[in-house]
């Protein structure tokens, strides 16, 4: 169905953000969604649907803009959902060695990877979150080095991190709040949606308080 566009891309007549790609790329956010259960590979956070990044979270794990990564653009085991945060500290870093790239297929042994990976590795055997979302390298990890790398690299333990974390829930909990009182006082209440919100506000709650 997308054979003709991928030909394209893989040619560089069209590059990742191209409308022509649009279908694929949200039947790809939508299936990493229900796999991932709605949070971030990186820092296992719920992604909140905001409005403003609501179109494009899908992160390489190896990225996609270095030539000798470009063929695993659309490789299902290069690609993850990441939160805003953690996609833009991420950055265009090269997590693959020599090996890696020099590769010709994508595999756990292809060579090493600077972090843990998102389908070679075990995430939870490596890293623990203990509440308020303070990250460490779990006790008997197998690669206590990259989970390490992985915390270490993209701030998840910084305090300033920490901080613009709550203070971007208690943002999205207010904007929740506003939505549902207009709800509420509107005749022709949609009660469905009603419902939705508030689902919303108890899953924010509950990461609040765990922040
Ligand atoms: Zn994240």
């Amino acid at each position: 169905m997308y054979r003709d566009v991928l030909r394209k891309y893989r040619r560089g007549n069209i590059n990742w953000s191209d409308k022509a790609l649009t279908n694929l790329r949200r039947e790809i956010r939508v299936s990493l969604r229900a796999q991932q259960n709605s949070r971030c590979y990186f820092c296992r956070q719920f992604l909140y649907q905001e409005r403003r990044n609501a179109s494009e979270n899908i992160e390489h794990f190896l990225d996609k803009s270095k030539p000798h990564y470009a063929k695993w653009s659309f490789s299902p085991v290069n690609l993850t959902l990441a939160c805003h945060p953690c996609n833009m500290q991420k950055g265009s870093r090269d997590v693959g060695d020599a090996a890696v790239r020099a590769a010709i297929s994508l595999r756990a042994n292809s060579g090493s990877f600077r972090w843990i990976h998102p389908y070679f590795d075990d995430y939870h055997a490596n890293i623990e979150i203990h509440p308020g979302w303070v990250y460490g390298v779990r006790v008997g990890a197998d690669k206590p080095v990259q989970a390490q790398n992985l915390i270490q690299d993209l701030e998840l333990h910084r305090i300033q991190t920490i901080v613009q974390r709550r203070q971007r829930l208690n943002d999205l909990m207010e904007r929740t709040i506003i939505v549902l009182e207009k709800l509420i006082v509107n005749p022709n209440r949609d009660m469905a949606r009603m419902s939705r919100v508030a689902a919303l506000q108890r899953r924010i709650n509950d990461d609040l308080r765990w922040a």
